[in-house]
């Protein structure tokens, strides 16, 4: 069976594991808490370029864990499009890549995507050959408020339907200190009617929250464009979406990256494995379990 990974994090700006707490926090999934200093921490390692590549650590469990191949992208930090298309290059049979805006941030009032950061996402498609648009989040266009933010993704949901490549966006409970309705995937209702040819994966499912899990099922029952990924989420919520959307739009994903993989190894969170265990251990037969951990997703990007 094909184990291919919808979503990790090779590279994260220098400094961050300093900036989250040595217990775990909550429950599992294991939710990362940064300090307060992570902000500061995170402009000044992207205003000085300076980056930690996570490759080696992250082969090392994809092979432990027997997966072939994972993509991978910027996360909750940006990352500079040419460092994923280096790791690529160098390992073509491991990794694809998601394109993001290198290191621009949202220009103006109301908050838009300025000319640099969009001909940095379009350029990821055209000189690097990533295969589709992430991991982004509703909170990048605050103040907007939650249920307008989304009109900040026109721009970029428009580079994505010129090129035919899905857009990713994280959704659901978190440790960031950002209000939680910028989360709900349901304010990416009006991005997945407004562009029906193009797939919106909407990562985490709703981690554990029942509330936002129930938001991701409303989305992705009305919306067929609608995806969902299994990071982090529980065992009976890939069951139940299954049973109601079916196994074809569900996608396996790690969310391996600093925060989640290394800092959560360290408190004995294997992530892979229990991301795959969600999977592997759910409730449902053996033909939609290949489904979700590579067939899908091979289908969806052609590899
Ligand atoms: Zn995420």
């Amino acid at each position: 069976m094909r184990i291919l990974d919808s979503e990790a994090h090779a590279i994260n700006p220098t400094g961050i594991e300093g900036c989250y707490p040595t217990k775990p926090q909550w429950r599992y999934p294991y939710i990362p808490g940064p300090s307060p200093s992570l902000r500061g921490v995170v402009a000044d390692s992207v205003a000085k370029g300076r980056f930690d590549d996570l490759t080696d650590q992250l082969l090392a469990r994809m092979d432990l864990h027997g997966v072939e191949k994972t993509v991978i992208m910027r996360g909750a930090f940006p990352a500079r499009n040419a460092d994923m298309a280096g790791i690529v290059k160098k390992h073509p049979d491991r990794f694809v890549a998601f394109s993001g805006w290198d290191l621009e941030s949202p220009i103006g009032n109301p908050p838009r995507e300025g000319p640099k950061g969009l001909e940095a996402l379009e350029r990821g498609f055209t000189e690097h050959g990533f295969l589709g648009a992430g991991e982004f989040d509703l909170a990048r266009f605050m103040p907007l408020p939650p249920e307008q933010a989304w009109q900040g993704y026109v721009p970029s949901m428009e580079l994505c339907r010129k090129h035919k490549k899905p857009i990713m966006f994280h959704t659901s409970y978190d440790g960031g200190k950002v209000p939680m309705a910028y989360k709900n995937p349901i304010m990416l209702e009006p991005l997945a009617f407004e562009f029906p040819d193009v797939p919106v994966l909407v990562c985490h499912m709703g981690k554990y929250d029942v509330t936002f899990f129930e938001y991701a099922m409303m989305l992705a029952r009305k919306n067929s464009n609608v995806y969902l990924t299994t990071s982090n989420t529980r065992q009976d919520f890939i069951e139940r979406a299954v049973a109601e959307i079916g196994a074809e739009r569900i996608l396996f994903g790690s969310d391996w990256s600093m925060q989640h993989g290394i800092l959560g190894e360290r408190q004995g969170f294997d992530i892979y494995g229990k991301n795959l265990d969600a999977v592997r251990n759910a409730r449902i037969d053996e033909a939609e379990k290949a489904l979700i951990l590579g067939e899908n997703l091979a289908a969806l990007l052609g590899i």
